[in-house]
């Protein structure tokens, strides 16, 4: 948690947020702030909403209402509910870095191409875009498999790629769902200390859904859903937590 992010408003600031598939209601009304180098765990069953609130605060899939402040240092605030979808497309990829269980990564790319790609999309050439993933790689501890596709990596590498990718643009708030889920225990705990490091460790932020209790214990705020509700918002580590969400 960084001392500065007691002076500036959340990052993302959540309010009212709903959303139905029909009859089901899968947010009911959230209201979340997260503050800038806060790490954030959202948990509760299957079908509480979860995936729809991660999608729902990085821009993927808007909630049927409510509203979503984007509060960047240096930046001009924006509600991203009222952002044309290319606007919020540029947005999230200038902005937000995300790390999920499985895909995203493209498998007929190498390491250092699916690094590379997220800097491309945003205007950096490929040469220097090529040049940057090898060192965000090598910082991993993948340097020597920038040339390998996806399939030749074991499931922890491959998630240190989806990090890299994360953090090389620069993004201030970063995304995570179940990002250890497929991993063995040792392997999990490793990649969380990566994701952990290049987030929270520089000042950004991190959302992550997690099922498993040993992860968000790792993080400094735990918030719980039930039925599309936030039922519970705890904080640990109080100690070296000094930010608050107003
Ligand atoms: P969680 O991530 O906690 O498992 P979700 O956010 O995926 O929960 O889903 C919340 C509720 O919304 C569930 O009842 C789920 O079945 C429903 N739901 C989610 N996405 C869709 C969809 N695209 N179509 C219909 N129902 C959906």
């Amino acid at each position: 948690m960084l001392e500065n992010s007691v002076d500036h408003p959340p990052v993302l600031n959540a309010q009212d947020l709903r959303r139905s598939f029909g009859p089901t209601v899968a947010l009911n009304g959230v209201n979340l702030k997260i503050s800038l180098g806060e790490s954030l765990a959202i948990m509760g069953p299957s079908g509480s909403g979860k995936s729809t609130l991660l999608h729902a605060l990085a821009g993927i899939e808007l909630p049927d209402s409510g509203s979503l402040i984007l509060d960047l240092p240096g930046q001009s605030r924006v509600n991203l509910q009222e952002l044309k979808d290319k606007a919020r497309t540029k947005l999230r990829r200038e902005s937000f870095g995300f790390v999920f269980q499985a895909g995203l990564l493209i498998p007929e790319l190498t390491a250092e191409e699916n690094v590379a790609m997220a800097l491309m999309i945003n205007g950096t050439a490929r040469q220097a875009a090529m040049a940057q993933a090898g060192q965000a790689l090598a910082a991993l501890g993948l340097a020597g498999m920038e040339q390998r596709r996806i399939g030749q990596l074991s499931g922890g590498q491959a998630q240190r790629v989806a990090i890299a990718r994360a953090q090389v643009t620069g993004a201030m708030v970063v995304f995570a769902d179940e990002p250890t889920g497929a991993l063995d225990s040792a392997t999990g705990a490793e990649v969380l200390d990566i994701l952990l490091d290049c987030t929270v460790g520089q000042g950004k932020s991190l959302v992550m859904v997690t099922h498993d209790p040993t992860v968000a214990a790792r993080c400094d705020r735990v918030v719980k859903l039930s039925d599309g509700n936030l039922i519970s918002d705890s904080r640990q580590g109080s100690s070296t937590f000094v930010g608050q969400t107003r």
